[in-house]
């Protein structure tokens, strides 16, 4: 979901950036430099620059003030893993050749006793996955140049303080040592002085903190800290590429679909200094408040500390705005810089930035990410505020965002009604409810069980994204608004609260206290992620502000969010190619729909309507029958409730297409279990009840079982139940028929669209095709009108596909039934996948569950084969889609691709729908 999609090609608005649109990687370049003004990247080559790398290249580019520095690209990476973890020596020549570029811009060396050039050595991969690859910090320092460093600075407990921090890095990300064991020693030497907070330890103390880190990394990696710069620089770019496969890089990879292919780069910089005194310090932020989605200028920062600390939730943060009062030049120079990145990439902004004794550098940029309340917010703002237009709007949203913003909220009255427990940061919006656990695998194993569960953690990690994604919530102790858990909660849509600081959280004893209250594992909790209030209790949910417009309960002009869903959604429905349907068997989900923006019906499954109050003894009558006379009998009895279902969906559609289906599923689905029956025959014949009831259960336990079916999904449904009870065909269309024939008496001009499901063969169709006109005819001339009515077929097994140039001298009209015909394609039964789907994507055998995410050179193949030879044979064939990808993005991309007159979705997938598929249509072109 959160992969944002592809951006249209922005037109850059910095006069000094070059290469306007030139995404161009040269075949054997390996380094890419940025510094004094010039970068040899530029923001269109993330592929091979990582979202880091070409941002450190388009800020240099657009003069802002960047430590120099240079990228490793994308490719050395991919190239160190096809050789074994190996970098070939031209690249690492080109690398040493770049050091020296470096270090002339820099004005230092690396390795110097005089005047060392220190670095950061940072991952950065194309698409951003926060906090879950690894960055080194002051690489360079050794035992000699910590002493240069002291000289220099005529500060010594910043340089002490720049190797301590140097060497725990190295020492966990590239040696592989438990950070544990380095916090330990630390945690040592900050008692013995008495001290609480790393800032209040002196030269002498973080000397000593050194020497007992010297001897954690003998101690575990059985020898000395290596002391040559050059060794340090390979050792940790090698790491960088291996923390490419780590555990939660991968998960996150999962999570977000990012293709495992696609490598991380490797950003060295020279390093400045927020550690150096009470002038110095360092932040993160964002040009908007990236939950709400406000105009405001955001973020949090540290006096005299050190990249990691902010995110890290050591210290607690100050908010910005305290900035402008200790540094405001700085913060001046800040908020004009960071107000250019935004009107020239467009969007909003993540950025981090280093103060070192007053002078302000940039460190990063990249699109913030935010939540879909948030996301919704700013692009329609952004149009407001002339930065963007309409179009350039709709690709800023994830289609997904709008699912988010449909999803529930606390009821108010009762949510008022129970006194908060304890506020913390609103760090991602929503309404959270469930049972408390205390950590990832446990939210895991819970959820597994089907409870809702919120994760409460002191601080999450990145080691806790599996956890984070199955809750209901996550709820911290510690940390700011750009903590972990605060940035990948709003990434996730997922309600979140940070920095709770009066929880105190035992995670051993599974419980929490919070103003003497305590609270276990299991005990219900809730919190809105918008107010940050938690209170200890079960609070049921009430629909969003959206549904409560739609369904009259609140009055449009009262709720700004859906004046401006609607307004996106406005602008979708310009530049989408493709038509959206939904799928919707009842009236009021095809009111729902109709709402949502679906302009006709994909399916509607006529069996759901047999299960209808009364009617299922009536369908059940019709199977039981051993004789045509007593199926028609019963069939005649639904036919007027078939009949007014049908009504009352042409009806809420006011006219768009409907596309009706023939029943479907295999008889049995009507009929109690067998093993049910068996226990109610045998309880009666225990309890010596006999008689008519006995009786009928007998006869019923016997038609049961004469249907029983080893493989009823292949068995006797679809088209099959139409050709051996043609009555039950006839019945169908005589309902379809007689409520179109009524409703365009009374002027609703409707054009029902007939669909025979699971046909491979034509002549299957060809069979039913003749009862439907012939029904259709009689209906008609009884009813003395004429209407326009349309016979076609779902495309649902692999034969149909396969010939559908002969199905289509049939078919009016085709739909895909994706759900069966990957089903089908695949051999995968859709009801037992999940006994080894997740094997599958751990072994990589498949990437994606197929049933969510069209296999597009698969099943796809077949649906574009069968578009392809439908047309061939009637060239205005209307084709559509109506399995359950027809609310999944990436598989409307493929749909419009492949030139499909629409989708079909559930009715709350519809506007993801329609946003997905103007943004496929602005993206590619059909038949690309
Ligand atoms: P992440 O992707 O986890 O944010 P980064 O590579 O951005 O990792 O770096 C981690 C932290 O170190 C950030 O706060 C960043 O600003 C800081 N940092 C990185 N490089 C430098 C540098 N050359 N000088 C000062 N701080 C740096
Ligand atoms: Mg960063
Ligand atoms: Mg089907």
């Amino acid at each position: 979901m959160a992969k944002r999609s592809k951006k249209a090609a922005k037109k850059v608005v910095s006069r000094k950036a070059p290469m306007r649109g030139t995404a161009k990687r040269s075949a054997g370049k390996f380094v890419y430099f940025f510094g004094t003004g010039k970068a040899e990247g530029n923001r269109h080559m993330k592929d091979t620059l990582g979202g880091k790398g070409s941002g450190l290249a388009e800020m240099t580019n657009a003069g802002l003030p960047v430590p120099p520095g240079f990228t490793i690209s994308t490719d050395a990476c991919n190239l160190y893993y096809k050789l074994g973890g190996k970098v070939p020596p031209a690249v690492d020549a080109e690398i040493a050749l770049h050091v020296k570029r470096l270090e002339k811009a820099a004005g230092a060396t690396l390795g110097s006793t005089e005047n060392p050039l220190l670095v950061s050595v940072r991952s950065g991969a194309k698409f951003s996955m926060p906090g879950m690859m690894d960055t080194i910090l002051n690489l360079g320092l050794n035992d000699a140049a910590v002493e240069g460093l002291k000289r220099r600075t005529s500060n010594g407990r910043f340089a002490y303080d720049s190797y301590r921090r140097f060497m725990q890095m190295f020492g966990s990300v590239v040696l592989e040592i438990p950070k544990s064991a380095f916090e330990h020693e630390f945690e040592v030497v900050k008692k013995a002085r008495g001290v609480s907070l790393d800032t209040e330890l002196d030269e002498a103390a973080l000397g000593e903190v050194v020497e007992k880190y010297k001897a954690v990394v003998r101690k575990h990696s059985g020898k000395p800290f290596p002391q040559d710069p050059n060794d340090q620089l390979n050792m940790a770019r090698n790491a960088v590429f291996r923390s490419w496969h780590n555990p939660r890089a991968k998960e996150y990879r999962r999570i977000y679909d990012i293709p495992d292919a696609i490598g991380t780069a490797v950003n060295v910089q020279m390093m400045v200094f927020g550690n150096t005194g009470d002038r110095s310090g360092t932040g993160v932020g964002f040009t908007r408040n990236p939950a709400t989605g406000a105009k405001e200028f955001f973020g949090e920062f540290l006096i005299n500390a050190q990249g990691e600390d902010v995110v890290a939730g050591i210290r607690t943060p100050q908010p910005i705005s305290e900035l402008a009062r200790v540094m405001p030049k700085a913060y001046a120079q800040l908020r004009q810089i960071t107000t250019r990145l935004e009107k020239h990439y467009k969007d909003i902004q993540d950025f981090e930035f280093t103060i070192q004794d007053d002078r302000l550098y940039m460190l990063q940029t990249r699109s913030g990410k935010r939540t879909g309340y948030a996301a919704v917010i700013i692009a329609t703002d952004l149009v407001k505020e002339r930065l963007v237009t309409p179009k350039e709007a709709l690709l800023l949203v994830d289609p997904e965002a709008l699912s988010q913003l449909l999803a529930p909220g606390f009821d108010p009255k009762e949510w008022k009604s129970i006194t908060a427990a304890t506020r913390g940061l609103p760090a991602s919006p929503g309404a959270a409810c469930g049972q408390v656990v205390f950590t990832s695998d446990e939210a895991v194993k819970w959820s597994d069980q089907g409870k809702p569960v919120i994760l409460v953690r002191r601080e999450t990690v990145p080691d806790d994204i599996h956890g984070m994604w199955v809750s209901q919530g996550v709820l911290t102790a510690t940390g700011g608004m750009t903590s972990h858990a605060a940035v990948v909660g709003r990434q996730m849509g997922k309600p979140s609260i940070v920095g709770a600081g009066e929880l105190a959280i035992d995670e051993h004893g599974k419980t929490f206290t919070v103003k003497g209250q305590t609270v276990r594992e299991g005990d219900w909790v809730a919190f809105d992620g918008l107010t940050g209030e938690v209170k200890i209790a079960k609070v049921s949910s009430q629909p969003s502000e959206i549904l409560q417009v739609m369904a009259g309960k609140m009055k449009t002009a009262d709720s700004d969010i859906f004046g401006r869903f609607n307004q996106l959604l406005t602008w979708a429905d310009k530049f989408r190619r493709l038509g959206v349907r939904a799928n919707a068997d009842q009236p009021d989900q095809a009111e729902l729909a109709y709402k949502f923006g679906a302009r006709g019906i994909g399916l509607c499954r006529t069996e759901h309507m047999f299960f209808g109050e009364g009617r299922i003894p009536i369908v059940q009558r019709m199977i039981l029958a051993d004789n045509e006379a007593d199926r028609r009998a019963a069939l005649a009895e639904l036919l007027p409730m078939q009949r007014e279902d049908f009504y009352g969906v042409f009806k809420a559609m006011h006219g768009t297409p409907v596309t009706i289906r023939t029943i479907d599923p295999p008889l049995h689905e009507f009929l109690p279990k067998r093993e049910d029956l068996m226990v109610e025959i045998a309880i009666m014949e225990a309890t010596g009840k006999s008689g008519r009831s006995l009786e009928e259960k007998k006869t019923l336990l016997a038609r049961v079982e004469q249907l029983h079916e080893f493989n009823p999904m292949l068995g006797h449904r679809g088209v099959r139940l139409g050709i051996t009870y043609p009555e039950i065909t006839e019945m169908q269309a005589r309902a379809i028929m007689e409520a179109a024939c009524q409703l365009n008496r009374e002027g609703l001009k409707v054009v029902p669209e007939i669909m025979i499901p699971l046909v491979g063969l034509v002549k299957e169709l060809r069979d039913q095709k003749v009862i439907v006109d012939r029904v259709a005819a009689e209906v008609m001339k009884e009813q003395k009108i004429k209407i326009k009515y349309l016979v076609g077929t779902m495309i649902e097994v692999p034969r149909g596909a396969v010939t559908a140039d002969e199905v289509a001298t049939e078919a009016q009209f085709f739909s895909f039934g994706t759900n069966d015909l990957t089903q089908m394609t695949f051999g995968f039964s859709r009801d037992d996948v999940g006994k080894f789907l997740r094997v599958y994507q751990d072994k990589k055998i498949l990437d994606k569950d197929p049933f969510a995410t069209l296999d597009a050179e698969g099943v796809g193949q077949l649906v574009a084969m069968g578009v392809e030879k439908g047309r061939k044979t009637r060239a205005d064939l209307k084709v559509g889609i109506c399995g359950e990808h027809g609310g999944d993005p990436s598989s409307v991309h493929f749909f419009h691709k492949v030139g499909l007159d629409y989708v079909s979705a559930s009715p709350y997938r519809v506007p993801v729908a329609r946003l997905a598929a103007a943004q496929a249509a602005l993206s590619v072109k059909v038949g690309d």
